[in-house]
Formats: structure tokens, C-alpha cells, sequence
């Protein structure tokens, strides 16, 4: 699924310099590279297990889960938690400079010249506020740059799972900035024509228009913007595509090709997604999960992947978002009011109508996203565990399943507390995962079904 990928590279993240605030969504799992990556640590590795380990397993879910998880190394684990956790502290960072970035605007003098420039400079409200939208983007971006060069490639090259390096990865950030920028332009265009039509109401009308252009992005996303990053090809014939293209086609999802594409110019992860809205659908795998997957890796995940499908996961996503970012506004619309009443004056601005509050809105919107973090991420961890579950009775691969689930390690912690995995995990951890297609096979073994 890609509709948070896509929230992360154009409204959010512009909106709010945040782009952590939402989590990934669409990463199945991910896997190792062999010998990997320009970083030169040591590759992330598993030892294969042969058909007797496999014969050997306990049928006992519990136990069957617990053969798994000794089969990770403990350096695997130490080092997938250090990936992890450090994480946790990054979604603070990114807020606090967001958050940063928006005092520096509202107190210094530059945003609101730009106001008053745009707003000279052109006659339509709507295109002065798009100009300052853009800029507002553009100031973001640049300030935080060290963040996002730490975030995106010092750290994921110190874990050995970038496979870029600089220029084509700054290259890629430029693209991405573009994307932004235009995005940004109509967003705030629209939203601050919204805001002053509808007055006090304006969480709701804000609200629809932020809902209008992720439906708007979602259908266009897939089309004209994933293919700036990466080529995408009809996946060869043979035994995969057909088992794909039947699971996809059995279960009504519009599809008559199954696509790859090159994220190994990227990363070392594995991921698939089938995406599209209204009627259209596109399935699509990455060559990391083809090249580094066994055939009952690859079903079940895409399985997984045309479950979200099949169970109209992106639309009740939208509306489950809806909520809260109607929420948010509410939330924004009072706070705005309050702090607006004590420092207008001092920041020059003369109410929520005005595109120069914008720093202001991302700042307060965002310090709502990261509170409602647990929330958003419970929505999509729901999904997730409903999807695997789908997935294991489409594929019928529970042990294809585990084996994927350990690859996933790599970048998500194994074996979190509970708490923890309610707080910070946006899928369920891998033991949690484990489980439940253990227990999917130890019921459906023990319950006379036909066996996979
Ligand atoms: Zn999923």
C-alpha cells in the first residue's frame, strides 16, 4: 500500500517539515543483501534451515514461534534494536526542528516579507498564497537538510542497508523537494482559500480539502511521481507472475500484469505494495523481494499485499485519517486562537485567514501528529495484522511467512514489550507476526483442514 510513502513525500511532509511524524506503511518486509552494501558492515545474515528443521518444528504455536526467534543471531537483534529504538528519537528530533523551524519564521522578519512581496507581486489570493506555500517548503527543507542527510544516508549506510551514493541520493532529494514545492503550492492555495470562505468552521472545510488532494495523489501518485524514482517493468513470465496474477485476479483485484521495480538502486529492502483507487489497481513487487525470496516468500507476501486490497484498506485508511486530521484542525483552529490573540501582533500577522499563521498551523498541527502517533499507528498495525492473516489463508504459506518475517528484522525490532510495540510500531513485531501464522498453522493442521 503507499498511501502513507506518499503522504511522507508531498502534503505532510511539506506541510509540516515532519516527514517522521507518519509512519511507513507499505514496507512489507525487508531483506538482507548478500554481501552488501558501500557501508562494508558485516551483512545481515540468517543461517538457511534445511527441510528437517522445517519436519522438525513443534506444531504448538508457541513453541513454533519460539524456534523461530532463536534462529536470530544476537548480533542480528542487537544491532536491529539499535536501528530501531534510535528511531523513536529521530520522530522527536523531527519535531522539535520542525517545530523550530516554524518559531524562527514566526518570530523573525523574512516570512512575512515574503508575504507581503507575493501578495504585492500578485494580483489572485490564491497564487500569493501558493508563492508562500512553496517558500514556507523550501525554508523547511533547507534547514532541515543535516537531519535529513544523517536520517536518510549516514544512517541507513552505518546499517548497511543503502545502496546510494551521495549524488544520486541528493539527486533523489531534489526530485523529491520539486514534488514538494508543487504539491505545498496548491495544498496551501487551497487550504488558506478554505480557511477564510468558511471562518469558524474551517477544521471542517480544511479537512475536505486535505482529504480531496490525498484522494487526488493516490491516483496520481502511482502514475507520475513513483516512476521519478524508479523504473517500473511487467515482471517475466513464469511460475511467480501466475501464481501473483491468480491470487490478484481470484479475489477481484483489476490487475492483468504484475510489475517490478529497480529499489535496489536504493536500499536492500524488500517490499511490494498493490496500489490505486477507484477501480484501477497496480501490483507491484521490488527486485530486492524477487532476487533474495523464495517462491512461498514472495506469495504470501503479496498475498498480504492484495489482502489491503481486497479488504479496502486504503479507503477506510482515508476515512480513519479523516477523523483525525479533522481532529487535528479542531485541535489547530483553538490553539491558534489562543496564541494567536497573544503574539499576532508581535509576529505581524492578522489571523488564521492569513497564509503568514502558516508556520504556526504546521507547528501545532505536527505537535498533534506526534502526540497521536500511538493512534495512527494502531490503525495501520490493525490493518497489517489483518492482512497477514488474509494473506496466510490466500497463500497458505505459513512457514514462507515466518521466514520472510525474520528477513524483516533487519530494520524493526524482533521482540518488543508490549507497550512498546503499542507505541512505536506501525506493523506488528516479528514475534507478534510469527505467532499468528504459527497459530494459523498449528489450528488449520490440528483442526483436519487441509493442510498446506
Ligand atoms: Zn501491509
Amino acid at each position: 500500500m503507499n498511501l502513507v510513502p506518499f503522504l511522507r513525500r508531498g502534503l505532510f511532509a511539506a506541510l509540516l517539515c515532519a516527514s517522521t511524524a507518519l509512519p511507513a506503511w507499505s514496507q512489507t518486509a525487508a531483506a538482507p543483501a548478500p554481501a552488501t552494501a558501500a557501508s562494508g558492515q558485516p551483512a545481515f545474515q540468517i543461517r538457511p534451515v534445511d527441510e528437517a528443521w522445517r519436519a522438525a518444528l513443534p506444531r504448538e504455536a508457541q513453541a513454533a514461534t519460539q524456534a523461530w526467534m532463536d534462529r536470530l543471531p544476537a548480533d542480528v537483534v542487537a544491532r536491529s534494536n539499535s536501528y530501531f529504538e534510535g528511531g523513536y528519537w529521530l520522530q522527536l528530533w523531527n519535531l522539535l526542528l520542525g517545530l523550530a523551524i516554524s518559531g524562527l519564521l514566526l518570530w523573525g522578519r523574512p516570512s512575512t516579507a515574503v508575504r507581503d512581496w507575493a501578495q504585492r507581486r500578485f494580483k489572485h489570493m490564491a497564487l500569493s498564497d501558493a508563492v508562500y506555500g512553496a517558500f514556507f517548503a523550501l525554508v523547511g527543507w533547507a534547514l532541515a537538510l543535516p537531519l535529513t542527510i544523517y536520517q536518510g544516508f549516514v544512517r541507513e549506510h552505518a546499517y548497511g542497508m543503502a545502496t546510494q551514493h551521495f549524488g544520486a541520493w541528493f539527486g533523489e532529494q531534489l526530485t523529491q523537494l520539486a514534488v514538494s514545492l508543487g504539491v505545498t503550492a496548491v495544498l496551501v492555495a487551497l487550504l488558506y482559500a478554505a480557511i477564510r470562505r468558511a471562518g469558524e468552521r474551517w477544521w471542517l472545510w480544511g479537512t475536505a480539502v486535505v482529504m480531496g488532494l490525498m484522494c487526488v495523489g493516490l491516483t496520481l501518485g502511482p502514475l507520475y511521481i513513483d516512476p521519478l524514482f524508479n523504473t517500473y517493468k511487467p515482471v517475466e513470465e513464469g511460475p511467480i507472475k501466475r501464481a501473483v496474477l491468480a491470487m490478484a485476479q481470484a479475489n477481484g483485484v483489476p490487475a492483468d500484469n504484475v510489475y517490478v521495480f529497480d529499489a535496489s538502486r536504493q536500499t536492500t529492502r524488500v517490499s511490494a505494495n498493490v496500489s490505486g483507487l477507484f477501480g484501477s489497481a497496480a501490483v507491484r513487487l521490488n527486485d530486492n523481494l524477487l532476487r533474495r525470496s523464495s517462491e512461498p516468500e514472495i506469495r504470501t507476501v503479496m498475498a498480504h499485499e492484495i489482502g489491503h486490497y481486497a479488504l479496502n484498506h486504503i479507503p477506510k485508511m482515508l476515512l480513519q485519517l479523516g477523523v483525525l486530521i479533522a481532529a487535528g484542525f479542531m485541535f489547530s483552529a483553538w490553539a491558534m486562537r489562543r496564541l494567536l490573540a497573544r503574539f499576532g501582533t508581535r509576529w505581524r500577522v492578522t489571523g488564521v485567514g492569513d497564509v503568514g499563521t502558516l508556520p504556526l498551523l504546521a507547528a501545532v498541527f505536527s505537535a498533534y501528529l506526534f502526540v497521536v502517533t500511538p493512534v495512527t499507528n494502531t490503525l495501520i498495525r490493525t490493518q497489517e495484522v489483518e492482512a497477514d492473516l488474509w494473506g496466510l489463508n490466500l497463500a497458505r504459506e505459513p512457514m514462507g511467512e515466518a521466514e520472510v518475517l525474520l528477513k524483516l528484522v533487519e530494520y524493526r525490532k524482533a521482540d518488543p514489550g508490549p507497550i512498546e510495540e503499542f507505541l512505536f510500531f506501525d506493523h506488528p513485531s516479528t514475534r507478534t507476526r510469527i505467532f499468528n501464522a504459527m497459530r494459523w498453522r498449528e489450528q488449520m493442521l490440528s483442526g483436519g483442514a487441509a493442510a498446506p
